[in-house]
């Protein structure tokens, strides 16, 4: 999805700065291609995470404290409640 749309984007681009005369009745369409692009672009950021919560797609995660973690004693593995996602980080607690 994300390939797609780069790919059309990167086409519009072309198509903008082209100047060969094959390409320029296609100059017109620079804009579409770029802005269509774009689009799917978001749709896909929204589509392809559809089972995040919206603030866990901004990287705003609800982290809960959780067990120790066993190679490093002074830092605790850390997961949302949301989505599941972990990390380690230094606990002194
Ligand atoms: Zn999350």
């Amino acid at each position: 999805m994300k390939t797609l749309a780069g790919f059309i984007i990167l086409m519009g681009i072309i198509l903008l700065f082209a100047d060969a005369e094959l390409l320029a009745p296609l100059g017109e369409f620079a804009g579409y291609f770029i802005g269509g692009g774009l689009l799917l672009l978001v749709i896909g950021q929204f589509v392809g995470n559809h089972e995040k919560h919206w603030l866990c797609r901004i990287g705003f995660h609800d982290f809960e404290r959780q067990e120790r973690v066993e190679e490093v004693p002074a830092m605790r593995w850390y997961r949302c409640k949301r989505c599941g996602k972990e990390k380690r980080a230094a606990s002194i607690v």
